[in-house]
């Protein structure tokens, strides 16, 4: 049966190069990228529940002997309600990578596969539906044809459903593992963080929030070495992985992209995830800010901690004034755009002597402020 294969069938292939990730061996993607679009697109703290409610529907729609009138009356609309929650999942599933790049079969409806296993759903006279064969499935007389398409039916149910019930799952554990490790781990940095940080890190965090950690694991289905050429013409030794679920391809990627130095960070200001793949490390990502012309979330975090910095550090706040005083003479007139300029960095000068214990804080007091 196609179909039904088909659908237990959702593995995808994953290059990794350095940095670089491949998705079927050509889509590229920074290492850490799909992740960030997960964390900021999808709210899953809510799968639990939808799995929840997707289970209860399951458990209803398996056939037994004993099952109540109303469910036998109400299976083919129970039916069509698990179908359409499962059909949100499954649409959700393909606009993002890596599923966005599979082919996969047209849809059958899952009634209408259900029908075509046999015996047990009845399409109704006028073809307008179908209905449970009630005698069949409760009072059945021992006939093993139906014996069989009833046993076909719940385990068709039960690997349906648990395409869409395994998909959120891997992303609830994966994105509650991760997100809480970036905002323990990493968005606390200052700058950038060594291996052996992370490495101490991960057995603390595994040791004080066991629960985060228990789902987040890796299911690989194969592992191999092999080429892939890039756009350029360039060939790249690759790390080839067959995933079997998101989840794992997510925390494979997570730790192979802090490894190369790409660390999703959560924004202090905005709360959104930006990946970080160089330069200096910040808290900040570089989103615009809604009503604010030409700031991001970048500059106000510089401006917020130079304003903190101010406050709390006495050598700063010397700066500070000092340089709005000098800033106030030259708006005066009473020293040139020139003198202005050399004054600053002989200020920057100062600065850096004091806090290198050069000169006394004193001196430095005394200096900066002629
Ligand atoms: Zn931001």
């Amino acid at each position: 049966m196609k179909n039904f294969l088909n659908l237990a069938m959702r593995t995808f292939n994953a290059n990794f190069s350095q940095s670089t990730v491949f998705i079927e061996g050509k889509n590229k993607f920074e290492s850490n990228e799909i992740l960030v679009d997960y964390l900021n697109k999808i709210d899953y703290h809510g799968f639990l529940e939808e799995i929840r409610k997707i289970n209860t529907l399951l458990s209803q729609l398996q056939l037994t002997t004993d099952m109540s009138y109303d469910i036998v009356k109400n299976y083919p609309a129970l039916c069509n309600e698990l179908e359409n929650r499962c059909n949100k999942i499954d649409g959700f599933m393909r606009s993002y990578p890596p599923y966005n790049f599979k082919e996969y079969d047209e849809d059958i409806s899952l009634i209408e596969t259900l029908h075509k296993i046999d015996c047990v759903l009845i399409r109704d006279g006028d073809d307008q539906g179908y209905y449970l064969d009630e005698y069949n499935v409760i009072n059945r007389d021992y006939d093993p044809d139906i014996h069989e398409g009833i046993f076909e039916i719940n385990k068709y149910l039960k690997t349906y459903v648990g395409v869409y019930v395994g998909f959120l799952q891997s992303v609830y554990d994966a994105l509650t593992f991760i997100e809480s490790f970036i905002e323990d781990v990493i968005s606390v940095r200052t700058s950038f963080p060594e291996d052996s940080y992370i490495a101490k890190k991960l057995d603390e965090h595994r040791k004080d929030k066991p629960l985060k950690h228990s789902g987040a694991n890796c299911h690989i289905e194969s592992f191999n070495y092999e080429t892939v050429t890039d756009d350029a013409g360039v060939s790249m030794l690759c790390e080839n992985v067959e995933f079997s679920d998101i989840g794992s391809f997510l925390y494979y990627d997570f730790f192979n992209g802090l490894k190369h130095k790409n660390y999703p960070v959560k924004c202090n200001n905005c709360g959104r995830v930006f990946l970080l793949t160089g330069g200096k490390f910040t808290q900040y990502c570089d989103s615009r800010i809604k009503g604010k012309s030409g700031q991001t979330c970048r500059s106000l975090g510089a401006r917020q901690r130079y304003d903190d910095k101010c406050k709390s550090d006495p050598i700063w706040n010397t700066y500070n004034k000092a340089y709005k005083a000098h800033y106030a003479r030259m708006m005066k007139k009473k020293m040139t755009k020139q003198e202005f300029m050399e004054w600053g960095e002989y200020a920057l000068e100062l600065k850096r002597q004091v806090i290198a214990e050069e000169i006394s804080y004193d001196e430095y007091y005394m200096l900066i402020r002629k």
